[in-house]
Order: C-alpha cells, then structure tokens, then sequence
C-alpha cells in the first residue's frame, strides 16, 4: 500500500490578532523518507508543526497523519506522531526517567511495553537518569526532548529546529542519531530548518516554506538542479594569457594563475568547455566543478517575497 505519512490540504491559520501565519498550504510527506520543511524565521514552520502536534488549532484544512485524519480519529492521528518542540519545555522536577516515565503514561503505554532505558541510552542520556532536569546542560535536555517524542514508538517524527543554537558536538549526535532512527526503523522524519547546510545534508525531500506558502516542493537533488550553473575550476599547466572568447562560457582569474570557467550547464556542455579551453591551447593539470548549492536555490526562490 502506498500511503502518505502525512497529507496537508489548503492549510491555514491566523493567529489572534489577524497574523496570517499559514495561507492555504498543500503538502504530503511519503512514508520512510526524512522530510525537510526549510524557511527563514517567521516563514509558518512552527505553526506547521504545532498544527501536526495538535498544540495549535488550525483555522481551516485538513490534516491527516499516518492516513488518520485530525479531526475525525484524533486520537491514532496523535499516536502516530512525534514532537520534538523547538522550544525547551522540561518540567525541572522530573528526572530524565521520570520524564519518559510520564510521557509514556500520558499516551498510554503499557509498563510492560514502556522503553525507558533503551531511549536513555540512544539520546546518550544513560548516565544522568535519574538527575533532575533543573541541573542538566541544554544540549541534554534536547536529547531528552527528543527522547521524549520516542516514547509511544511513533510513526513519524517531527524535529523543530533540532540543531538551532546547539554545539557542532550535538547536532552531529542529533544527525546520526535521525538516521539511524530512519534507516533501522523506518521511521519518517519532518525536521524543520533554516541551515541549508542540513536539509542538504540529512533530508531526500524538501519543501521551502516562505511567509506562510509553500514556493517550492521536490527531493533535494532536484532541487539542486534547478540552478544550473556551474564552475570549472582549472590550474593550467603554463601560464595563460589572453584568451578568444566563447559565446556560453566566461573566464575569471585567481591571482594564483587557477582559472573559474563559468556556465549553463543547460547550453554549454563540460566537452564544450574543455573543447574551448583546447582551442586557446591550455593545458590541464588538474580541474574539478563546482555547482550552486541550496542556498542559491533558496535565495531565488525567497527573494520574491
Ligand atoms: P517559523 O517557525 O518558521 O520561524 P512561526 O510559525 O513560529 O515561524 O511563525 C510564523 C508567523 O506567525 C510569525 O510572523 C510569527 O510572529 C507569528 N506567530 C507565531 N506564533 C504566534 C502566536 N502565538 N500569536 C501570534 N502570532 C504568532
Ligand atoms: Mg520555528
């Protein structure tokens, strides 16, 4: 059976106070992938995601979770998702058992089926079980939230700027640990991002969100080759001196002799290019290219706002 793991349709929400923070948004995340919801801040990401968690009331649409629609069946909609909330909201008198002790209760977990240790060791959080929150660094006590969301073994889960302001030592742990989740378990997972770097790096798919719409949906390679231009950076052989010029190709100078042969890879061929470079008799020690990144691709598609 193909399913959606999560099925948006004509999602809106405007706060109290006449903020439009949703304009009608489309979206569907297929099973088993890791979802990247991308936007600058204040683009709708959080409201998104509360809306999915059930902590923001929508103003109109549908949301179905794991083929569970929100309003008709809350309560398996809700037992198949997970949330890790942007922000840190730890009850400072719960030790980090206690914490998932209480999750677990709350979304009905039998004791016998509850997974307390095996969570505490996969956020790392092991050795500070029965510490209280209070006294507990804020690295791991987004560890613990996101041991939190594990607790009911969710279908999917979602990740609010999982790695906002944390140490390169714990987003990299954050990171293993979501693919991990994704590639044993087969769990889906939603994170929500402003770092490019990260949706490039962790996510297959990607919707860019911008001031509450949704300009742009497709998996991140694709995404990639929207932009087509590339960069051939060259070290010659010799010096080189002038050069005839080529229609499709333009040559920049490093002072340090390497040259940056731009173009559209659309119109102009890497053969094209080599052909030119021939023609103007350099020869090539060593070359690689370079292609635009997902910054790019996100400035040109936000820029319009
Ligand atoms: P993001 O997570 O992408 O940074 P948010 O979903 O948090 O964006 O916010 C989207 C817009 O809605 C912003 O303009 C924000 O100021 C506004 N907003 C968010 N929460 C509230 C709220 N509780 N009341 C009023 N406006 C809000
Ligand atoms: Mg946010």
């Amino acid at each position: 059976m193909t399913q959606d793991a999560i099925r948006i349709e004509g999602l809106k929400k405007t706060y109290k106070g006449g903020k439009e923070a949703l304009k009608g948004v489309d979206l569907t995340v297929p099973q088993g992938s890791v979802f990247g919801l991308l936007g600058p801040n204040g683009a709708g990401k959080s409201t998104l995601i509360n809306i999915l968690a059930g902590l923001v009331t929508k103003t109109a649409g549908h949301v179905s979770i794991w083929g569970w629609d929100q309003d008709v069946n809350p309560r398996q909609s809700r037992a198949s998702i997970g949330v890790m909330p942007q922000e840190l909201n730890l009850d400072p008198f719960f030790t980090p058992r206690g914490a998932l002790e209480v999750q677990a209760g709350l979304y009905g977990v039998p004791k016998s089926e509850r997974r307390s240790d095996e969570i505490l060791e996969l956020v790392g959080l092991t050795d500070k079980a029965e510490a209280y929150a209070r006294t507990l660094s804020g690295g791991m006590r987004r560890r613990l939230l996101l041991g939190k969301a594990l607790v009911h073994t969710p279908h999917v889960l979602v990740l609010d700027e999982p790695t906002a302001g944390v140490d390169i030592e714990l987003r990299q742990m954050l990171w293993t640990n979501v693919r991990k989740l994704n590639r044993d378990t087969g769990m889906t997972i939603i994170l929500t991002t402003h770092y490019l770097e990260e949706a490039e790096e962790m996510c297959d798919e990607i919707a860019i969100i911008n001031h509450g719409e949704v300009v742009a949906r497709d998996s991140t390679q694709n995404l990639l080759g929207q932009l087509d231009a590339k960069t051939m950076v060259i070290q010659p052989e010799t010096p080189v001196g002038n050069l005839r010029d080529r229609s499709g190709i333009s040559v920049s100078r490093r002072d340090d002799g390497t040259l940056l042969v731009s173009y559209r890879a659309r119109q102009t061929s890497a053969e094209d290019v080599l052909e030119f470079l021939r023609e103007n008799g350099i020869r090539i020690r060593d070359v690689r290219t370079e292609q635009a990144d997902l910054e790019d691709v996100f400035l040109s598609l936000t820029r319009a706002g």
